[in-house]
């Protein structure tokens, strides 16, 4: 809710003739100390909820997500490494011809089964 400067000068008027001029800057004082409090309360109930609410949230979230990570990895590794075998070239040990896929393109001997540098088990 926010209130503009005509409503607040209507809401003082308001209550200058309710209260009466001579109590109402005590009632604004009153009014704004309590007001102050209002705040340091809200402000205190918030850091609660953080610290209740929000930081063990983030938490489950950071390790929901930390899981996932973990479970996600492997099917990363899988997906670049078939994305990888697809365009490795390997030298092919009959004919000694780059070689790209499963089979020599020259000769159609078999990739060797070895590992190249850069992949890991
Ligand atoms: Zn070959």
């Amino acid at each position: 809710m926010h209130i503009g400067v005509g409503e607040l000068i209507v809401v003082l008027f308001v209550a200058m003739l309710v209260i009466g001029p001579d109590k109402l800057p005590e009632t604004m004082r009153k009014l704004g100390r309590g007001l102050h409090q209002l705040q340091t309360e809200t402000r205190k109930l918030t850091d609660a909820v953080d610290a209740d609410v929000a930081e063990p949230l983030q938490e489950s979230v950071n390790q929901v997500n930390s899981g996932l990570q973990d479970a996600l990895h492997p099917v990363r590794k899988k997906t670049t490494a078939a994305g990888t075998a697809a365009v490795e070239t390997w030298i092919c040990p009959s004919c000694g011809n780059k070689a790209t896929g499963k089979f020599c393109n020259n000769c159609g001997a078999e990739k060797p089964e070895i590992r190249q540098e850069g992949e890991s088990l």
